[in-house]
C-alpha cells in the first residue's frame, strides 16, 4: 500500500473493514478484473464473496441484520473496491441506494420485508429514474402509475438501470397525478414504487419486461439495462413510504449519498491508473534511463498524485458531512464534479506513458481508460453539478438590499 489517500481518524473498526475489503481487492478482484471485464461476464464468484464479507449491509443498521456503519466506511470501501474493479462498486452502488432510501423513507413494514434481506445480499436492488427521452430533467418523466383498486397499474419504459437484470427489487419512479390537481409541480406528483421482479431477461412478471443487456464501451460485467412496464400490477403497500407525491425528494435524497459514492469510484480508479503509471514509468526505459527520471513523466506522476489526493479529500470531507446530519449537497456535487474529472485526466495520463503498450488489451490501463467516461455521467453529468453547486453558492453568498 502507498502514502496516498490515507484517511486520518478512523476508528479501529474501519481500519479493520478496510484493510479486509482491501485484501480481497487484491486477491480476489485485481487479478480477473481484466479477463472478465473483456468477455462481459458476470462477477458471480466475487459477489459471493462480497456477500460473505457483509459489504451488502455495510450501511444497514444492525436491527436490521447489516454492519450499520457510516458513509464514510462505505465510500472508503467502494474507493477500494473500484480500484480493483469499477463494474464490481457499481453492482453495489444501486443496491445501497435503494436500501438507504428504505432505510430513510420506507415504512416499518418496508423496513423489515426488504433490509434483512438486502443486508445478506439475498435482496439486490436497481433504483430506475431514467428514460429513453431524459436523464437530467427528471422532472419530465412520463412512465405513469395509476390507482386500481388495492394495486397501482405502471405503463411506461425505463433507460440506463444499472443491476437491471440481476436485481430482485427496483424502485422505479413514476408520475401519479392522484390526488394532486392539475398545475401541480412536476416534482411533487412523483412517487417511488418498490417493483419485486425474479431476475433475468426477457418477461420477468406479468407486465414487466427487461429486454437484456445493453451493449457498452466500457463498465462491462455489470448489467445496464432497459425496463417496460405494460401493466404491471404494484401493491398499493409497496408505494415507499406509504404516501404518494414523495418520489422525487425520496430519489433525489439517494443520488445524493449515490454522488459522493459516484466520487468514491472516481477516487479509487484513478489511485489504480496511478499505480499502474508510477510502476511502468519505473521500468520502460529510453534514451538509456528509466522514463520516470525524465523530468517531464515525473511532473506527470506528480500531477497525478495531486489529483489523486485532492480527489480523496474532497470525497471524504462530503461523506463526513453527510454523516453528521448536515445537508452536503454542496460538498457532494463539488467532489462527484472534481473526483470525475480527475479520474479521467489521471487515466489519461496513466495511458500516455504506457505508450503503445496502453493501446493493448494487455494492459490494464486500457480497461481503465474505458471506464473513467462512464464516471462523467452517471449520477448527474458535470453540468448538472455544476448546476447545483452554482445554485447552492448564490445562496450561501446572497448579498443584501
Ligand atoms: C452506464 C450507465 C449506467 C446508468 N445507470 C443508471 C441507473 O442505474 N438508474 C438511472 O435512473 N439512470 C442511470 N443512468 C442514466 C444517467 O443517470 C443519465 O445518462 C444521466 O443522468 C444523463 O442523462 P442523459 O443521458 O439523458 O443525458 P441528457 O440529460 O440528455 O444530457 C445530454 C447533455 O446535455 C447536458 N445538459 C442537460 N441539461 C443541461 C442543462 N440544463 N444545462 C447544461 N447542460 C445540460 C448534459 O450535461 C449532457 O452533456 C446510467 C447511465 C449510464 C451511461
Amino acid at each position: 500500500m502507498g502514502r496516498l489517500a490515507q484517511t486520518d481518524g478512523l476508528t479501529d473498526v474501519q481500519q479493520e473493514i478496510l484493510s479486509t475489503v482491501r485484501e480481497f481487492v487484491d486477491k480476489e478482484i485485481i487479478p480477473v478484473a481484466t479477463e472478465l471485464e473483456h468477455r462481459d461476464e458476470y462477477p458471480t464468484r466475487i459477489v459471493e464473496g462480497l456477500k460473505e464479507l457483509g459489504v451488502f449491509g455495510l450501511m444497514i443498521p444492525e436491527e436490521y441484520g447489516g454492519l450499520g456503519e457510516s458513509l464514510l466506511t462505505y465510500a472508503l470501501c467502494v474507493e477500494e473496491i473500484a480500484r480493483g474493479w469499477m463494474s464490481v462498486s457499481g453492482i453495489i452502488n444501486t443496491h445501497f441506494i435503494v436500501a438507504y432510501m428504505l432505510k430513510q423513507h420506507g415504512t416499518q413494514e418496508q423496513r423489515e420485508y426488504f433490509l434483512p434481506r438486502m443486508a445478506t445480499g439475498e435482496v439486490r436492488g436497481a433504483f430506475s429514474m431514467s428514460e429513453p427521452g431524459l436523464g437530467s430533467d427528471v422532472s419530465a418523466i412520463t412512465s405513469k402509475g395509476v390507482r386500481d383498486g388495492d394495486a397501482y397499474v405502471l405503463t411506461g419504459q425505463k433507460m440506463w438501470l444499472t443491476n437491471g437484470g440481476s436485481s430482485t427489487l427496483v424502485a422505479v419512479l413514476c408520475r401519479t397525478d392522484e390526488g394532486h390537481p392539475e398545475g401541480t409541480a412536476p416534482h411533487k406528483s412523483m412517487t417511488t414504487f418498490l417493483v419485486e421482479k425474479e431476475p433475468g431477461f426477457g418477461q420477468v412478471e406479468p407486465g414487466l419486461t427487461i429486454p437484456g443487456k445493453i451493449e457498452k464501451m466500457g463498465y462491462k460485467g455489470v448489467d445496464t439495462t432497459e425496463l417496460i412496464m405494460d401493466g404491471l400490477r404494484v401493491p398499493a403497500d409497496r408505494v415507499l413510504g406509504g404516501v404518494t407525491g414523495r418520489g422525487f425528494y425520496q430519489m433525489m435524497d439517494g443520488v445524493e449519498v449515490g454522488r459522493v459514492n459516484v466520487a468514491a469510484r472516481g477516487c479509487g480508479v484513478a489511485q489504480r491508473a496511478f499505480e499502474l503509471g508510477v510502476a511502468y514509468a519505473q521500468q520502460r526505459q529510453t534514451f538509456g534511463k528509466p522514463i520516470a527520471q525524465h523530468q517531464a513523466i515525473q511532473f506527470k506522476l506528480a500531477e497525478m498524485a495531486t489529483k489523486v489526493e485532492a480527489a480523496h479529500a474532497m470525497m471524504v470531507n462530503a461523506a463526513r458531512k453527510k454523516d453528521s446530519g448536515r445537508r452536503n449537497d454542496l460538498e457532494a456535487g463539488m467532489a462527484k464534479y472534481l473526483a470525475s474529472e480527475y479520474c479521467k485526466e489521471v487515466v489519461e495520463d496513466a495511458f500516455r506513458i504506457h505508450g503503445g503498450y496502453g493501446f493493448s488489451k494487455e494492459y490494464e490501463i486500457e480497461r481503465l481508460y474505458r471506464e473513467a467516461p462512464m464516471l462523467l455521467i452517471g449520477e448527474g453529468t458535470a453540468e448538472i453539478q455544476k448546476m447545483i453547486i452554482g445554485r447552492r453558492l448564490l445562496e450561501e453568498y446572497r448579498i443584501q438590499g
